[in-house]
């Protein structure tokens, strides 16, 4: 069976170069190839030996996601339906702004935390994706928008400049593989992200935000929601196993330690050595959907007063995005906007997300994908999949 080169960071490119004989720098020249070029076909790796490219030919494919279907949003958002097998699809979307391009990447085929408001939490869970298929996005989606990855032809800009873990899935529950994706992302030779620029969005695991941490720290997004347990058990049942106290510890952690230096005697927890990263932000940006009625009233705006006063964040409200019997409605603009003033007023900063691609169903909360859902649920929600 060949392997696929999407599934490897750079270390493994190297350890499986090494196992055919070939030298550390041909892993440089591969990981160069196959993600800055998006380059699939070996023949056409023009400083590779030609022995090494029929080698390669045999022992490893450079296997990207297959397209089902896609869609161009009015405002120039873009989806892709990209098929992970067994009747299963994933959904990848693509934000324009100014001066910016943003991907949205997804971690897993459904998601198993059931969050009460989200589209993807309500189809169930089926399976984590394999490291080529999270990094298979990233590498779809800079050929479809053009095939030298990194530049826009006209002004040689980047066409993604930021990548957020925020598709579908929780991406701390698909650790290993999120966190080699994650490098890959940040390899030089391969996408070149700077960690400011790659963002996990969490609904709250909190080992998981300490190994983050450890082994690949990026900006952090955490899907608050609610200001206090009652609230949040409900609405992110996830509360229940790592609650406020222990997630808003978490945070404090996360922007407050920075890696170890190599060769200082601070042991890492896990025995990582590190390089000193410097933390990639000096905050974590709470995600906050406003739900009418439910978590958007004066009186949580105040309590999320106090969450700011003991971690240093951002806020990021969001409007929900409606999907078919959900059971719940978007606030009213008046009252988002009273909402963030209160905030603003305290001296937090807080931005509304402007909903982007809507249309194609293709904003927050609202990718659906294809799943065959697998888990077995006490009561089953009735819910509209799209095909
Ligand atoms: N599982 C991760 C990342 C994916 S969700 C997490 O929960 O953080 C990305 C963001 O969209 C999260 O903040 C999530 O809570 C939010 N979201 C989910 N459903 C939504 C909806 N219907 N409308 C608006 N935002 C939603
Ligand atoms: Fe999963 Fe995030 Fe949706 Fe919650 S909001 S169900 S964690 S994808």
């Amino acid at each position: 069976m060949p392997v696929n080169l999407l599934d490897f960071d750079l270390p493994q490119l190297t350890d499986f170069l090494a196992s055919i004989g070939e030298k550390p720098f041909r892993a440089r020249q591969l990981m160069r190839w196959v993600h800055h070029f998006g380059e699939s076909d070996f023949a056409c790796m023009t400083d590779l030996a030609k022995s090494l490219r029929a080698r390669l030919e045999h022992e490893a494919v450079v296997g990207g996601p297959k397209l089902l279907s896609e869609s161009t949003a009015a405002d120039g958002t873009r989806k892709w339906l990209l098929d992970v097998g067994a009747g299963n699809g994933i959904e990848t979307v693509f934000i324009p702004e100014t001066g910016r391009g943003t991907l949205c990447v997804s971690s897993q085929v459904g998601c198993a935390l059931e969050c009460a408001f989200c589209a993807t939490g309500r189809q169930g869970f089926n399976r984590n994706l394999s490291v080529a298929e999270i990094i298979g996005q990233l590498w779809w989606a800079n050929r479809a928008l053009g095939r030298d990855a990194h530049s826009d032809p006209a002004t040689g800009d980047r066409i993604i400049t930021n990548v957020v873990m925020m598709g579908m899935g929780e991406p701390l529950t698909n650790f290993d593989n999120v966190v080699t994706a994650l490098r890959i992302m940040l390899n030089d030779y391969a996408y070149g992200l700077s960690r400011r620029r790659v963002t996990v969005s969490t609904s709250g695991i909190v080992p998981n935000i300490d190994r983050l941490r450890e082994e690949c720290p990026v900006a952090l997004a955490v899907s608050l929601h609610a200001p206090n347990d009652a609230l949040r058990d409900r609405l992110v049942p996830i509360n229940r196993k790592w609650p406020l106290a222990q997630l808003l510890a978490a945070c404090r952690r996360y922007v407050e330690a920075i890696p170890y230096e190599d060769g200082q005697d601070q042991a890492s927890p896990s025995g990582v050595k590190w390089k000193r990263l410097g933390a990639p932000r000096d905050f974590v940006t709470f995600e906050y959907v406003m739900l009418a009625g439910v978590n958007d009233q004066p009186q949580h705006a105040r309590e999320l007063l106090a969450i700011a006063d003991e971690v240093p964040c951002k806020f990021n409200l969001i409007p929900f995005n409606p999907f078919p019997h959900s059971g719940f409605e978007r606030s009213q603009p008046e009252i988002v906007r009273r909402f963030q003033q209160t905030l603003l007023d305290a001296g937090v900063v807080t931005t509304v997300r402007r909903t982007r691609g809507d249309d194609i169903d293709g904003a927050c909360g609202q990718l659906a994908g294809r799943v065959n859902d697998r888990t077995r649920r006490r009561e089953r929600h009735e819910v509209e999949v799209r095909a």
